[in-house]
């Protein structure tokens, strides 16, 4: 199946409140054309050099997701165009992130991570923590982020109830974050969950963006 036909049969199935994001992590250039020139604007990297040599390289009006583990010595190569970053996991990174933003003159969107997988690799707060942190305004002196919401990726099971029940807590304690903080900037909009292989799952149990590569670009390279 070519992209075009990928992000066609893709799009007929998103709800109209939920966005999608193309994650082109280890795909070619060509590729990402093939889907501007249907329309994609917003595209999806995990790794800093690889986004900086794409954005150097693509149309200007991209709009740029970093979706993978940021490194805190990353954050001054892409503070000054990113769109959103999807994957802020701890207070330093936030910290740093806020500083670059004041660099650059920008307040940097941003999604927390929260950890709701089985599996002990994935990063992100504990649903807890993040409400302890922002209950006890740990996060207000940033005024050069502006966390627009949350994102979380499930366990990588077969078992659709495991997932689905993943996703629910997550949209829980978004509403929750949503209802009971209100922080200058602090605005639940984006509820960033799912990828290929589950991203159904996700939207049925809230989310309103969703991550998905390989069934748009196809298998990518090692
Ligand atoms: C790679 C990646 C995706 C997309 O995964 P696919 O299975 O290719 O859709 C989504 N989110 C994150 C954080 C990723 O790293």
């Amino acid at each position: 199946m070519s992209v075009l036909e990928n992000l066609a049969r893709i799009k007929a199935q998103l709800p109209k409140h939920v966005k999608l994001v193309a994650i082109s992590k280890r795909q070619s250039v060509d590729k990402i054309q093939e889907a501007y020139s249907l329309g994609q604007r917003d595209f999806g990297e995990n790794m800093v050099q690889e986004l900086d040599i794409k954005q150097k390289e693509l149309p200007g009006d991209i709009r740029w997701h970093m979706v993978g583990h940021l490194q805190r010595n990353k954050v001054k190569y892409l503070a000054e165009y990113i769109h959103l970053i999807h994957g802020v996991d701890s207070q330093r990174l936030l910290k740093e992130i806020n500083k670059q933003g004041k660099k650059v003159n920008r307040v940097i969107p941003c999604l927390l991570q929260v950890h709701i997988a089985a599996e002990s690799t994935k990063f992100g707060f504990a649903p807890e923590e993040l409400m302890d942190h922002l209950g006890n305004g740990d996060f207000l002196e940033f005024e050069h982020v502006n966390i627009q919401g949350l994102m979380g990726m499930a366990t990588n099971t077969e078992n659709e109830s495991q997932v689905a029940g993943e996703f629910k807590s997550l949209h829980r304690l978004f509403e929750k974050v949503k209802n009971q903080i209100d922080q200058a900037n602090v605005h639940m909009e984006i509820l960033s969950m799912g990828m290929s292989s589950d991203f159904e799952i996700a939207i049925e149990n809230g989310s309103n963006l969703v991550r998905v590569g390989s069934s748009i670009f196809g298998d990518r390279k090692i």
